[in-house]
């Protein structure tokens, strides 16, 4: 200790002696907690003395969330004046429900009859669904909590969502700017139960502006569980990015679609929707999905497929960059259709159309045909056995049956050998079958168009003779790609 410092400390304990002996006529806090009812209040307690009268008391709080100003809520427990008061005050999450995890900033100020007055300072609770013993594993600015599933069943959900904020900043530039906290219930039911009016069908929620994940994942669901984080996830980081006071919404195409793209690989079942709408002229137009998807399942699904491919478009056709150009000028408030002409030069309506030929171009090029030459042998033969080959028979009987839309009505297969088949067809009215003669369909050229994923389904009750053999032609120049 230097000479110097003695003064300083001398005085400092000046300050402090009259300050101690003054203070038993000054308000003193005895205790101040918070106690957690999981998930449906958070009871704020205080316990305070003063010589006098306590007269008024006031909860302070803050939650910690994107916020466009510093927001600070008060709120009044209810006592009555006297100079040893203990109260509390209840935060009913049915008003105003937080998830599991938020954080909350809390003081109290106190004040008697004289005037005088006492803040405490400020405690730090954070909302935890204590009814769990969580486990943490931390990578990046991704915390993971889970309690039911082993070591490599968090390291994997982990590792798929590495996975996706990788895809995201490779091809959007989106990354997480503050920590994000996934919590992995052991089931969707569970899950529920974290929440306070729970729908039916949540299986995992994005509180984006809590930077909060919830989800529910059983240990044997691992691979749905991947796939569902990684679309939270990509919504949580693309709102952390384009959070701003202009309230800029994003459309809801471009959220979802990110969110998807973060996914990886597009979900078979979305891209036989996608093929189906397009086959059946269903598709919606890129400004409809600009707001809240339909709550009719197919409508949904299409609506999901649409979006993805529209991200994908922009994506793979004008680069990251102008991806990342299109978010920061939503976050500055532009809409979405001065953003979109300001970075690609066409608005929504322009993006439908050029998105519409870009689809149509890419069912073209991804030929079907391209799959069976690569699973045939060097005779060129498919075995009737063989999937792709059944399939092909199965769309080239739903064009001789006249289907009302047929796409990209210019590739063929001929038929080598004579065969007959009967089939129920399911668009058709029930028990309906439809048999086609072998001679019909020998050696002809048939049409081959997109089947919907129903289709395919109900194909496989076709009976076929396995010793039947198909032969592709080499005059195909497109075809329908295959259902998955
Ligand atoms: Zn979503």
């Amino acid at each position: 200790m230097t000479k110097q410092l003695i003064p300083i400390i001398l005085a400092a304990v000046l300050l402090i002696t009259p300050t101690a002996t003054y203070a038993q006529e000054k308000i003193s806090l005895v205790d101040s907690t918070a106690e957690i009812f999981f998930p449906s209040a958070l009871v704020f307690k205080i316990k305070a003395e003063s010589p006098n009268d306590i007269t008024r008391i006031r909860l302070h709080y803050q939650v910690d969330r994107m916020n466009y100003a510093n927001v600070i809520s008060e709120a009044w427990p209810d006592f009555t004046p006297s100079p040893k008061v203990e109260t509390k005050w209840t935060w009913d999450m049915r008003k105003v429900s937080l998830p599991a995890g938020a954080t909350i900033r809390y003081w109290w100020t106190v004040e008697d009859k004289t005037g005088d007055k006492l803040v405490t300072s400020a405690k730090t609770i954070r909302f935890d669904d204590l009814r769990h013993s969580w486990q943490k594993l931390t990578v990046g600015q991704l915390n993971l909590f889970w309690y039911k599933g082993n070591q490599s069943f968090a390291d994997e959900l982990m590792a798929a969502c590495q996975q996706a904020l990788k895809r995201l900043s490779q091809d959007t530039g989106v990354h997480p700017e503050t920590p994000i906290n996934i919590y992995i219930y052991a089931s969707s039911q569970d899950l529920r139960s974290a929440m306070i009016f729970p729908r039916e069908w949540t299986g995992g929620v994005a509180f984006t502006q809590f930077n909060i994940i919830a989800i529910g994942v059983s240990t044997d669901q691992l691979d749905w569980g991947k796939r569902a984080l990684a679309h939270e996830l990509g919504h949580t980081v693309t709102h952390q990015i384009t959070f701003s006071p202009y309230g800029a919404m994003l459309p809801t195409w471009l959220d979802e679609g990110l969110a998807m793209h973060a996914e990886g690989e597009t979900d078979p079942y979305l891209k036989s929707m996608l093929k189906k709408a397009i086959t059946q002229q269903k598709l919606i137009s890129v400004r409809s999905l600009s707001s809240p998807f339909s709550a009719k399942p197919e409508q949904a699904y299409i609506s999901y497929a649409q979006s993805q491919s529209l991200v994908e478009f922009l994506i793979q056709s004008y680069g990251k960059d102008k991806m990342l150009q299109l978010l920061n000028l939503l976050k500055e408030g532009n809409t979405c259709d001065e953003a979109l002409t300001e970075v690609y030069g066409f608005d929504q309506d322009g993006l439908d159309k050029l998105w519409r030929e870009y689809i149509t171009g890419q069912t073209q090029s991804r030929s079907g045909f391209e799959y069976i030459l690569a699973q045939e042998t060097s005779q060129t033969r498919i075995v009737w056995e063989a999937v792709p080959a059944e399939l092909i028979i199965t769309r080239a009987f739903n064009a001789l049956a006249h289907y009302p839309v047929i796409l990209n009505p210019s590739a063929y297969v001929i038929l080598k050998e004579p065969f007959t088949f009967c089939h129920s067809d399911p668009e058709r009215s029930e028990g309906e079958e439809s048999h086609i003669a072998q001679d019909e369909l020998r050696d002809r050229r048939i049409l081959v168009m997109a089947s919907s994923a129903k289709n395919l389904t109900q194909s496989k009750a076709i009976p076929g003779d396995p010793s039947l053999s198909l032969r592709v032609t080499t005059e195909y120049n497109a075809a329908g790609e295959y259902g998955n």
